[in-house]
């Protein structure tokens, strides 16, 4: 399955464990994160240390800056190994089995949901003040105050016509929606949302419900360094 993946097929050519990608990549200062390691073990076609990956953290500590992209000797690219290894945890239901795996289901309903709704992957409507308090009191005023705020930036703010933040207009609703269902991005949505309705009730949770995602977004368990 990996292996028909476009990105995976670009990403790891030849690897020949140097660790330069674990030397440049950010998330390796942060976390017990290591792309040398990963790559090492899917290109040795370990089925079973692959599936300890689909179902663990690590494969979510990678930020996709792409960093280890033009320092790899060899051409390859784990950033886009781990992005294939991503969307093979996804699709066989193996996200739900880590903390930030489960994340998926929050970021599917912020960020999907609202490409669905509204033609943007974020509008400063989704920033909700209770969600991001780091953003302070100053945010919170803007949020409450966004239709003025906003309107001095753009004219067209929520409404339709030219300039940043209008309302799509419903033909270009129309042509993203149908782009969604041919590349299977609904498909994919929906795939996200049924294994987190299944892990939800096994948590114990009534489905996967607001409270549910809130929990999984919220969540950390101190055990990523
Ligand atoms: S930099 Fe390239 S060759 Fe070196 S360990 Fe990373 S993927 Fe392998
Ligand atoms: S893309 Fe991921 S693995 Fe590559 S350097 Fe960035 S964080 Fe590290």
């Amino acid at each position: 399955m990996l292996t028909e993946d476009i990105r995976f097929v670009e990403g790891l050519k030849a690897c020949m464990n140097c660790g330069v990608c674990t030397a440049v990549c950010p998330a390796a200062e942060f976390y017990n994160y290591d792309p040398r390691q990963i790559v090492a073990t899917v290109q040795m076609r370990d089925d079973e240390e692959i599936e300890r990956l689909l179902r663990g953290d690590e494969i979510w500590y990678c930020g996709e800056c792409m960093s280890c992209r033009p320092r790899c000797p060899r051409g390859n690219t784990p950033g886009y190994v781990i992005q294939s290894l991503r969307t093979l945890s996804q699709r066989l239901g193996l996200f739900v089995e880590s903390e930030k795996g489960r994340q998926q289901l929050a970021l599917k309903r912020l960020i999907g949901d609202n490409i669905l709704a509204t033609g943007y992957c974020l509008t400063p409507r989704n920033i909700r003040p209770e969600l991001h308090p780091e953003q302070g009191a100053v945010w919170e005023w803007i949020f409450d105050n966004h239709e003025d705020v906003y309107g001095r930036f753009s004219q067209s703010y929520l409404r339709e016509g030219a300039g940043a933040l209008r309302r799509m207009d419903s033909g270009s609703m129309e042509e993203l929606h149908r782009i969604f269902e041919v590349s299977g991005g609904k498909e994919f949505f929906a795939t996200i949302e049924r294994h987190s309705e299944r892990k939800a009730r096994e948590m114990g949770y009534d489905g996967a419900t607001e409270e549910y995602m809130m929990q999984t977004y919220t969540y950390n368990s101190e055990n990523h360094y």
